[in-house]
């Protein structure tokens, strides 16, 4: 049962393609980062090899709510306060590009429907309203919902809509992304765990395994810190309840209910926060009762689950990701950290780095530089 509901849809075998001999690029990990820089890399006429401990979309990236959001962990005010403004706004607009990127690639694996991000209560609905002001000001797309529809009326109190994003059934946009980099020459090698850096041989390795923190490097394991999520899928629930993906308390609940008619919902780590700064994939009994609550919560009574899982993901102090190049190891990159908002970044911070490695370093990889812990 601890199977993800995602990764139990029937896939095809990654096409087995073989290269000849040392490659120019190694990289670690094959979710979404490690697809997306072995795509353009080896659109870029480099030779590739990617190293997945497990299979194909086994880590976060076939594990996570399938939220496709634009932006980064913090909001948009944050963002601006911390960043500065031209850099948040700059931030914003990558990732609403590698939205459309995404679009692109993901086929049915994304649907673009919006999310709605929900206020529990007046603390939340004024930090809300302060980051609608504030994306607003700066001319992105965003609405205010005072009226929510029922069941939400009840519960919430007013939102933000966002809406140029997405929902994802995530594990097939993994396999689909890892596939495109089959297709530009990549040779990914699944049940491949890389024990030591030392064991590579290649001009450039990239580093891209997010929370599942590797033991590779010391200091990256100290600065990027692994977070288990929770997450259950129900049973159809046999009518449309929600239209796009909901999250609300500072994104600790959020869920989407899937074309299927399945709820699937995750979070409550807050019940629980120390225990969830782990590596350890599993889940656990106050963690899920609570997730079957919040659903009942939202549902009016119970429903039956079907599914249980855990995935991990990287936070960093900042909450901002590490992408680019490793400071004082030569040819060494990273590309992690997302702090749970990985899934769009994942594809933007893979395919920057790859750039860079390309000799085209994009300027955006500048707000993603790990010298700044490392
Ligand atoms: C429960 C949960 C819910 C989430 N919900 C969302 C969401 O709704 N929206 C969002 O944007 N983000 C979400 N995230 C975060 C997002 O899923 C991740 O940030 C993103 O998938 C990271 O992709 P990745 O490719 O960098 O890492 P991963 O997908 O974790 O891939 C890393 C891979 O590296 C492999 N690996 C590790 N060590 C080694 C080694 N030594 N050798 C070889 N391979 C190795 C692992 O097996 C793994 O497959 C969620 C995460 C979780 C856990």
């Amino acid at each position: 049962m601890t199977e993800p509901y995602w990764l139990a849809e029937p896939a095809e075998p990654p096409t087995a393609l073989r290269l000849e001999g040392r490659p120019d690029v190694a990289v670690i990990g094959a979710g979404v980062t490690g697809s997306a820089c072995a795509l353009a890399l080896g659109e870029g006429g480099l030779r590739v090899r990617v190293h997945e401990a497990r299979q194909i979309a086994s880590g976060a990236s076939g594990r996570s709510g399938g939220f496709a959001l634009r932006g980064a962990a913090m909001p948009y005010d944050d963002a601006r306060k911390r960043l500065g403004a031209d850099k948040a706004a700059s931030l914003w607009l990558l990732t609403e590009r590698y939205l459309d990127r995404l679009e692109v690639l993901a086929g049915d694996a994304l649907r673009r429907c919006g999310s709605l991000r929900l206020a529990d209560g007046k603390e939340e609905r004024e930090k809300l309203w302060a980051e609608y002001a504030a994306l607003r000001e700066d001319g992105f797309a965003v609405e205010w919902v005072e009226r929510l529809e029922p069941p939400l009326d009840e519960l919430f109190r007013g939102g933000i809509r966002h809406p140029c994003d997405g929902a994802l059934q995530p594990a097939r946009w993994a396999r689909r992304l890892a596939a495109c980099a089959v297709a530009a020459g990549a040779e990914i090698v699944e049940e491949s765990r890389v024990e030591s850096l030392d064991t590579l041989d290649a001009d450039a390795v990239v580093i891209a395994t997010d929370g599942y923190t590797s033991g590779l490097l010391p200091a990256l394991d100290d600065a990027v810190r692994s977070v288990r999520g929770q997450m259950i899928a129900t049973e159809p629930l046999g009518r449309r309840v929600f239209d796009c993906p909901h999250y609300s308390r500072w994104g600790f609940d959020y869920w989407q209910q899937i074309p299927e008619g399945r709820l699937v919902l995750g979070g409550r780590r807050d019940a629980r926060l120390e225990e969830e700064y782990t590596t350890e994939e599993g889940v656990t009994e106050p963690i899920q009762q609570e997730l079957e609550a919040l659903a009942e919560r939202l549902l009016g009574e119970r429903p039956r689950v079907s599914h249980r899982w855990s995935g991990i993901f990287g936070a960093t102090e900042d909450r901002l990701p590490l992408a680019g190049p490793i400071p004082g190891r030569d040819g060494l990159w990273v590309a992690a950290g997302y702090s749970g908002h990985g899934n769009v970044l994942g594809l933007a911070c893979g395919e920057l780095v790859a750039g860079a490695i390309l000799g085209r370093p994009p300027p955006e990889l500048a707000l993603f530089d790990p010298a700044r812990v490392l």
